[in-house]
């Protein structure tokens, strides 16, 4: 338990802050600071780190980045990580540019869920929100639906002016798949780069958007696991909106430490404070438990977006 009552037991783990694509939210224009290999977490140490989590109550994990795939071992990754004894869900999550040839060699390894990517379905939309080719999002997208995760989720970062436009066809997209789609509020986390406040689209308004085009009904069930999104039914399909910066009680039931591909400990998105976990890796100091331990009761109540947060290193390095 954390300060605030809550049951810490999800573990967000950021095997690389590199990726090929340039998502104009989440990689600042010209970004450069990347960590050096050689201080990215080895395959030995993600795997320590996490089955000490399991000795402390953590259960659920999902390997992201920057873009998890670029790493060359991931599957070697993901299969020590699922075998594990105390992990009980593995996940991961991909702008899914590399899913057609990774997505069986990842379901035999054991990752039962796949958060994909995907702000638009307009190839130019695509290309100029992600650098990045549409086309081969969505053959990732097709690989992951025939390799038979037992669950894949489509994310969109809500743009205004930019994919506002794109809503109702994503969810159609989604619907046909049997993947939901989530709408995501933008987190001021690419300081300095091309998008900011101005394109800032609550999920109210964008509820109201996709209702224009059917009846919009809240699922009273939590049909996708215990995360952040508040699940819609839409002509028979589901639809998350993940309110970040709106919901008032977005961060009650945050269940969850991020650990940053350079082996920091981040307790929230949202605020600055890491704990390195380096030294006990190296056996300096204090245990990986003890650095564990002291993340959990450093867990604020709430992040700090409205606060004038000032981000001191963008998505792509902290972790999605
Ligand atoms: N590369 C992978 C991907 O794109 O899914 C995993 C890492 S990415 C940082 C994880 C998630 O964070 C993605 O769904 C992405 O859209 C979201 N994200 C990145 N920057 C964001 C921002 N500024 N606000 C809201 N969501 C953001
Ligand atoms: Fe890369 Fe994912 Fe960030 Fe886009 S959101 S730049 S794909 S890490």
């Amino acid at each position: 338990m954390d300060p605030f009552g809550r049951h810490i037991d999800y573990l967000r783990v950021s095997v690389t802050d590199r990726c090929n694509e340039r998502c104009l939210y989440c990689m600042p224009k010209g970004y450069k600071g990347w960590a050096g290999h050689s201080d990215h977490l080895t395959a030995d140490e993600i795997v320590r780190i996490i089955d000490q989590s399991t000795t402390l109550g953590f259960r659920k994990f999902r390997l992201t980045g920057g873009e998890p795939l670029v790493r060359k071992d991931i599957v070697e990754i993901a299969r020590r990580v699922w075998e594990l004894p105390g992990v009980q869900t593995l996940g991961i999550s991909t702008n899914g540019v590399l899913l057609k040839d990774l997505a069986v060699p990842l379901k035999q390894a054991g990752v039962r869920s796949v958060n994909i990517s995907l702000d638009a379905l307009d190839a130019d939309i695509y290309r100029k929100l992600t650098g990045g080719r549409l086309d081969a999002a969505l053959d990732g997208i097709g690989a992951a639906k025939a390799a038979g995760f037992e669950v894949v989720k489509l994310n969109c970062v809500l743009l205004r002016g930019v994919n506002d436009d794109q809503i109702p066809a994503l969810v159609k997209f989604g619907a046909a798949l049997g993947m939901p789609v989530r709408f995501i509020e933008l987190m001021p986390l690419a300081p300095g780069g091309p998008v900011d406040e101005r394109h800032f689209m609550s999920i109210t308004e964008a509820m109201a958007r996709l209702a224009e085009h059917g009846p919009l009904e809240p699922a009273h069930d939590k049909p996708h696991g215990h995360g952040p999104a508040r699940y819609y039914k839409f002509r028979g399909a589901h639809v998350g909106f993940i309110g970040s910066i709106t919901c008032a009680d977005f961060c009650k039931d945050c269940n969850k430490l991020r650990l940053t591909a350079d082996g920091k400990l981040r307790p929230c998105l949202g605020r600055h404070g890491e704990i390195d976990l380096m030294p006990a890796l190296r056996g300096e100091g204090a245990s990986v438990t003890d650095a564990l331990h002291e993340a959990i009761a450093n867990k604020p109540e709430n992040h700090a977006f409205a606060d004038d947060f000032q981000v001191n290193r963008p998505m792509t390095a902290i972790g999605g």
